[in-house]
């Protein structure tokens, strides 16, 4: 290890204020820990917050993107539209209702599934769904998605548990489809350790996922504990499942939800950091911003190296290590995972950017608690080693 280190750079550090703990520690004094008036509140803000009619809280994007998937009415032998580019829970909860999952190439620019890729997958498949993924936090061209979508009676459901607060056409993501689900896992952009959103516009489908989020009961505990009369009487009208988010968690997002915008502003700050520090660096891609880069979510920043020096990746990434700066990388496309490298789709000829992306992206710190120290050591320690690996070439 170099000698030179003056900076440890993690890839993530919580940002946790006071509002957080105070709230924790009002629902621990109230004795109610499960779900009810801070995961309501949470609802509300959170609908206000993204412009979306309801939205429910639930345990986390999976769920949501489960409870989305059932409540439009995906089964047995139905296609599901999903980027290859993005993690297992986008396609696994296809594989929860028995319907298979079509992989699908991304855009070349932002990473994410666009009308292009849906027009391509139309001549070959039959598709009941559509599921975008904000990749990085860049939204993806809903609009145009759904343009594509709409006129056949395909549903698109997004994946955002990137994209909060992401926004296109000067609207946020939350409000642009049928449904729209959130992560607030750990290391996403607002957190309630493990939890997610699912918002909609359709009366139907929130009722639907209400019920299925807990058991498949006609009343949840909160109101059956705040009825005065016979509070053992609730009736079970569908196999559902447990997705609820309990208070003490809600309480840790109506925190964050608050103070959401100063993160992101944050984020964005540092993100521009980056594009400035890195712009002159050739052998490095950088990621696409919006005309207004505020638009960003800015959850993860990914570049990728230069294709001819794609097979030093894993090398950057160990380098980068031991100058003190923790890295990730979004994402091995799950083409090459082994469970889904089965399905017919899964060809990488057929899935060129999701390949490159795979073989040479970096994911660099990015998180609101970061300084512009720690930011200006990850460029120098970028820089220091493309410099190397261009040199050794
Ligand atoms: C984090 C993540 C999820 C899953 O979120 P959980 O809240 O952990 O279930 C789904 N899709 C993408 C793209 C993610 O990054």
């Amino acid at each position: 290890m170099s000698s030179e280190i003056t900076q440890q750079v993690p890839f993530f550090r919580l940002d946790c204020g006071q509002a957080e703990r105070d709230n924790v520690s009002r629902v621990l004094d109230s004795g109610w820990l499960t779900t009810g008036e801070w995961a309501m509140r949470f609802e509300r803000e959170f609908a206000e917050a993204v412009g979306a009619r309801h939205a429910l809280a639930v345990n986390s994007c999976t769920a949501a993107l489960h409870l989305a998937l059932e409540a439009i009415g995906v089964s047995a032998g139905d296609e599901v539209l999903v980027p290859s580019l993005t993690f297992a829970a986008t396609a696994e909860v296809v594989r929860y209702l028995g319907a298979t999952p079509v992989l699908a190439d991304v855009d070349v620019t932002t990473g994410c599934l666009g009308p292009e890729q849906v027009k391509a997958a139309l001549n070959s498949h039959k598709l009941k769904a559509v599921i975008p993924v904000h990749f990085a936090g860049h939204a993806a061209d809903i609009p145009a998605i759904r343009a594509v979508c709409d006129p056949l009676g395909i549903d698109v459901i997004e994946d955002a548990a990137h994209a909060f607060p992401a926004r296109i056409g000067g609207r946020y993501i939350g409000g642009l489809s049928r449904c729209t689900c959130f992560s607030f896992y750990a290391n996403k952009t607002i957190t309630t350790g493990e939890g997610g959103m699912v918002t909609t516009d359709d009366d139907a489908l929130a009722a639907r996922m209400k019920l299925m989020r807990i058991h498949g009961i006609d009343r949840d505990a909160w109101g059956r504990y705040r009825s005065a009369g016979a509070s053992w009487r609730y009736d079970v009208v569908a196999p559902g499942f447990k997705y609820n988010l309990p208070d003490l968690a809600a309480a840790v997002g109506v925190a964050q939800l608050s103070r959401s915008p100063l993160m992101h502003s944050r984020r964005t700050a540092l993100a521009m950091r980056y594009l400035a520090g890195l712009r002159t660096e050739r052998s490095i891609r950088l990621p696409a911003s919006p005309s207004n880069p505020s638009d960003h979510a800015w959850h993860i920043f990914v570049v990728r190296i230069a294709p001819e020096l794609a097979e030093s990746r894993d090398r950057a990434i160990t380098m980068l290590g031991e100058r003190g700066i923790a890295t990730s990388m979004h994402y091995w496309p799950l083409h090459r995972m082994t469970y889904y490298s089965a399905l017919p789709t899964a060809d990488a000829k057929r899935l060129p950017v999701a390949e490159d992306w795979g073989k040479t992206a970096i994911s660099l710190p990015l998180f609101s608690t970061m300084s512009d120290l720690e930011c200006d050591a990850v460029i120098a320690a970028v820089r220091e080693t493309m410099r190397v690996l261009t040199g050794a070439r």
